[in-house]
């Protein structure tokens, strides 16, 4: 069995077609941890094609904030316009739909889904000292989560928490801990601007991490032309 893990497709429809088209033929079952949506310009084609294709899936903030939000004061403005927009573009279906996206932590065939750490979906696991408060709150010894949009993540070994090199596979050792960050699919911070996603064996306790090149800049102009911040197509072709 193997997990194609996708992480903040962020309705970013070509970066999902090619990470799609890119893992195609080596894994079983998708998952997904949150952040459908907010940011592209595709909400509906990532909505629709959760619903049919991701066998689990956990809320992410956008997700929630586009169906039920209330106040969007804590965003800043290129986010709360993203969000905005969405809400307006997406299906009365879908909006139905991301409301009552399941909250993460998810057990899922013996590891843990989250979106922003175990403890809160919404905080930033950035460095290794913010994995530190949520180690006695891991429930399996591998967790993946996103929202930071940085593939990657961390190993807690006995002595101290290190972060992940995702331009190696990642072998899963029994004696440590792990937070494996896939990357995001549709809006990638971390310099590069290619669309991120993991593959994960149990059988050969292993996850390897993948960027695939796509088109971007229509995707970007797309932004622009549906009225959303220019700043938001900006940063997909920086990767930041
Ligand atoms: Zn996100």
């Amino acid at each position: 069995m193997t997990f194609l893990i996708l992480s903040d497709i962020h309705g970013n429809r070509e970066a999902l077609e090619a990470v799609l088209a890119h893992a195609q033929g080596r894994y079983d079952q998708i998952l997904c941890l949150g952040d459908l949506v907010g940011y592209g310009a595709d909400p509906n084609f990532a909505v629709d094609w959760a619903r049919a294709n991701a066998a689990a899936i956990i809320r992410g903030n956008h997700d929630r904030e586009v169906s039920q939000g209330a106040s969007l004061d804590l965003y800043r403005q290129e986010a709360r316009d993203g969000i905005l927009w969405t809400r307006q573009a997406l299906s009365a279906d879908n909006l139905d739909y991301l409301s009552q996206m399941p909250q993460g932590p998810l057990a899922h065939e013996g590891f843990t889904l989250v979106h922003g750490s175990p403890l809160d979906e919404d905080a930033y696991l950035v460095k290794p000292a913010d994995v530190a408060p949520a180690l006695p709150h891991l429930k399996t010894q591998l967790t993946f989560f996103g929202h930071t949009h940085v593939q990657g993540g961390f190993v807690a070994a006995e002595a101290a928490v290190a972060a992940i090199d995702p331009a190696c596979a990642l072998e899963i050792r029994p004696e440590d801990r792990y937070l494996v960050n896939p990357g995001s699919v549709g809006q990638p911070r971390d310099g590069n601007w290619r669309a991120a996603y993991a593959l994960y064996s149990p059988e050969g306790q292993r996850v390897e991490f993948a960027r695939v090149p796509y088109n971007v800049g229509p995707t970007a102009e797309k932004i622009v032309l549906a009225g959303m911040p220019a700043t938001l197509a900006a940063r997909l072709l920086m990767g930041m």
